[in-house]
């Protein structure tokens, strides 16, 4: 099955301590049916004491499932579920608001 959610995709949070928020997906991970968001689903992680300096506290993006993501139409710009579309016999995602396919 094709992926709804693609690397680059800017999406919608809608459930989870992000909802609300939009940014942009800089990693799926497949096997799992989750991306990385930036700056949502932020969790501190404990950063070891090292070259750099002492150690610290780093907030990091944990994944989200994909149903929790919405994307946001490039084409619209509204948050919308994805279908998919036949162009010239290659398969696209499609915006359900608008019907334009997606990259
Ligand atoms: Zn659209």
């Amino acid at each position: 099955m094709a992926f709804k959610i693609k690397r680059g995709d800017t999406v919608l949070v809608i459930s989870g301590k992000s909802k609300g928020l939009t940014g942009k997906v800089l990693k799926i991970i497949p096997k799992k049916n989750r991306a990385i968001v930036e700056g949502a689903n932020l969790v501190k992680k404990h950063v070891k004491r090292g070259p750099e300096g002492p150690g610290t506290i780093r907030e990091i993006e944990a994944p989200i499932h994909i149903s929790n993501l919405k994307l946001i139409c490039p084409k619209c710009g509204k948050p919308t579920r994805v279908g998919f579309t036949f162009v010239e016999g290659e398969k696209k995602r499609m915006c359900k608001k608008c019907k334009q396919p997606i990259d």
